[in-house]
């Protein structure tokens, strides 16, 4: 039996269409794009018409407003980087950065970097035990003195949806950019920038069945923007180094799958995580699902299984052909609870012991099927082997969510 794949917020398997939209571009199709004989062009062309893909699976504007990067990590890095420099221009006093406790390490090591290098203040905002964001706290933070403020999209642990329209109408009241960390988001719910007040967003082909190492920063038309990687005139020269092309005709291709695919394939892997968080709270006592339950994204399931260790449950379900994760992928191999579950203030017979399961159009009712069928007899033994759960007497019963 092959394994069963239920990781894809870490990534997602490239998309065979994808693969075959992209092949060309290497042997073939080979040219640099900024070169104007006739091996350039055709490239120069492809890489247009992956813009304009990208750009109606946003529903932006404008195909310019996109500038392809090297995934998620640098387009937030580059967000980041270019508003406390275009900020400062206007007004030396706006040095500020507001975002939330439960970002990835893409926002959050780049502020903690900023932080200590330029002295800089950032307020991180926590959520509430749903995951939702502490938006009086927000509203607070934000001042003259705000030069960004960047709340993520979707969260990648527990796919809870933050307001990022009304997030960032508030920042833009206030003075300040708004960018969002869109990753999770793109190619799972709708998106429609053009009526929105967003001003900055990442995506990352890889996590949308497209390839590895590419993405995009949108920016709206009118945001001014300082590049992060400096070089020749490549995107605008907001973006140096020969364009990687394979790469970005895959990502337009997927962006062009995606869109095909959000509300039928939507609607379908809901139903398939609904029935597989359903099965596993209804059979597995002492378990709790994490994140807002309506607001969230319908592939992700976060579940913690009280008095386990998260990374013994994964280890076990790995052996049984179940493939998952504790929480982002970045921090497994290190015992620490998730920065996600200990914001949301989890208790602490469950903060050690949660599992992701995260879907797409790829999976099956097989799938489910099968994670019902093995997990039930996997925390049964692993609790019959921990001392927590022997001397959990006197415990509340956790609420069976
Ligand atoms: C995966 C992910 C990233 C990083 O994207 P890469 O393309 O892997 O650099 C950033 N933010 C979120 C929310 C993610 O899930």
């Amino acid at each position: 039996m092959s394994p069963v794949y239920l990781d894809n917020n870490a990534t997602t398997r490239t998309d065979p269409a994808v693969v075959e939209a992209m092949l060309p571009f290497f042997s073939e199709h080979f040219g640099n794009a900024s070169s104007t004989h006739v091996f350039g062009e055709k490239v120069g062309e492809a890489v247009k018409a992956a813009r304009k893909q990208l750009q109606a699976l946003l529903g932006a504007a404008f195909d310019h407003e996109i500038i392809f990067t090297s995934g998620g990590t640098e387009s937030d890095n580059a967000a980041l980087v270019s508003a406390l420099e275009t900020q400062a221009d206007l007004d030396a006093g706006r040095d500020e950065i507001i975002t939330t406790k439960v970002e990835h390490q893409a926002i959050l090591a780049v502020v903690a970097h900023l932080e200590k290098t330029r002295g800089i203040k950032v307020h991180q905002i926590g959520v509430d035990r749903q995951g939702r964001l502490d938006v009086d706290a927000y509203a607070a933070a934000l001042g003259p003195r705000t030069a960004i403020a960047s709340v993520m999209w979707a969260n990648n642990e527990t796919g809870t949806l933050f307001p990022v329209n009304e997030l960032a109408r508030m920042a833009h009241a206030a003075g300040a950019l708004f960018h969002t960390d869109a990753v999770q988001a793109v190619g799972k719910v709708p998106l429609d920038l053009k009526s929105m007040e967003i001003d900055m967003l990442s995506l990352s082909g890889h996590k949308l069945h497209g390839p590895k190492g590419i993405g995009a920063l949108y920016v709206k038309k009118g945001v001014k923007f300082k590049p992060l990687i400096r070089g020749g005139h490549q995107e605008r020269g907001r973006r140096g180094g020969t364009e990687n092309v394979p790469a970005i005709v895959g990502l337009g291709a997927a962006a062009t799958l995606a869109l095909q695919h959000l509300e039928d394939e939507g609607s379908r892997v809901k139903a398939l995580r609904d029935r597989l968080e359903q099965g596993v709270l209804q059979q597995v006592p002492h378990t709790m699902r994490n994140g807002d339950e309506t607001n969230r994204l319908p592939n992700t399931a976060n579940i913690a299984f009280e008095y386990l260790d998260g990374e013994a449950v994964l280890m076990h379900l790995n052996r049984a052909g179940v493939a998952t994760s504790t929480g982002s992928a970045c921090t497994s191999g290190s015992t620490e609870p998730s920065h996600v579950l200990r914001a949301m203030d989890l208790p602490a017979t469950a903060l050690h012991g949660a599992i992701r399961f995260s879907l797409s159009r790829e999976n099956t009712g097989a799938d489910v099927d099968r994670v019902l069928e093995v997990l039930p007899d996997i925390v049964t033994k692993l609790r019959d082997m921990s001392p927590a759960w022997k001397n959990r007497q006197g415990e509340p019963a956790a609420p069976h969510a």
